[in-house]
């Protein structure tokens, strides 16, 4: 069996480096992360064992025990960020530079008058994030949620991990749906997230299936493992290089992998090594790096 690496995957530069600035904290007693630094289990319980607290991601409120609260690279609202510095803690600001252009773009939709219609995942940290400082708006999952809206000024924007494919066909029910509206459209789908969709798919080509190594919980990670569904290959989703089961590629002779952009190179390397051995393949021609 042969294993063939998709030219972009795993971590981006948002998520390396907010574990960057995580390293650097001298007492991470004195730290709570607020939700999960990243939907990443294996990176999450390192954090927890050098002594980091953690919000619960769903109900991250500001009553943390510490002074200092991390925020984490999927961002919050302004209006979360004076809750916690009303409530007294100091901040350690993660944010991504690509979630914050999601935000300034959300404010200047508001801004024009325009009813914002957010393309993301429902209740995702970073969807929370984007509308909690909105008065007016709508979250839209896909095709199916789009509706007539209360103005006939809409702007249109996304979370950073949607799939584009998704993000055009919403955008164009919205136009189909709401003719004679003013519709401005900021596409915030982030360049790492487009790139490692654009080399899944041109590995598409390539193999029989396909293992996307990510958090059980990573929303770019299930992207990628639907992507592949979509385009009838198989997609096998695991965490670690245990999740690997022998008997899923009995009948491959080409299996490619990705990963989701919370991924450790370690941990893709480990899954790596092990499709290999289950697949009889020295190294050397499985294309290590
Ligand atoms: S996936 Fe994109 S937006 Fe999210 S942390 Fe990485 S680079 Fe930033």
């Amino acid at each position: 069996m042969n294993v063939i690496r998709a030219d972009e995957m795993g971590m981006c530069f948002g998520v390396r480096d907010a574990l960057q600035i995580a390293a650097e904290v001298e007492d991470p007693t004195e730290v709570t992360i607020h939700g999960e630094l990243v939907h990443n289990r294996i990176i999450n319980e390192r954090l927890a064992d050098a002594g980091f607290r953690q919000s619960d991601e769903q109900h991250r409120d500001c009553r943390a025990e510490t002074p200092l609260v991390l925020i984490t690279a999927h961002g919050v609202s302004d209006a979360e960020r004076e809750r916690l510095r009303s409530a007294g803690k100091q901040l350690i600001d993660t944010t991504c530079p690509l979630v914050r252009r999601v935000h300034d773009a959300a404010a200047e939709l508001r801004a024009e008058g325009r009813h914002v219609i957010v393309i993301g995942k429902k209740g995702h940290v970073e969807v929370r994030g984007i509308v909690d400082d909105l008065d007016a708006y709508d979250v839209v999952a896909g095709v199916e949620d789009v509706r007539v809206y209360p103005s006939n000024r809409l702007g249109v924007l996304s979370q950073t991990t949607m799939p584009s494919d998704v993000v055009e066909s919403v955008t164009r029910e919205i136009h189909q749906q709401n003719r004679g509206a003013d519709i401005r459209f900021v596409d915030t789908v982030c360049h790492p997230t487009k790139r490692r969709q654009a080399a899944m798919l041109t590995l598409l080509d390539r193999v029989d299936a396909v293992v996307v190594v990510g958090g059980a919980n990573s929303n770019n990670t299930r992207r990628l493992v639907e992507l592949c569904r979509q385009h009838d290959k198989p997609a096998f989703h695991v965490q670690s290089a245990d999740d690997l089961r022998p008997e899923w590629f009995d009948a491959y002779e080409n299996v490619g992998l990705t990963a989701g952009t919370s991924t450790l190179d370690e941990t893709i390397d480990q899954v790596h090594r092990t499709l290999l051995r289950l697949g009889h393949c020295p190294e050397e021609t499985g294309r290590m790096k």
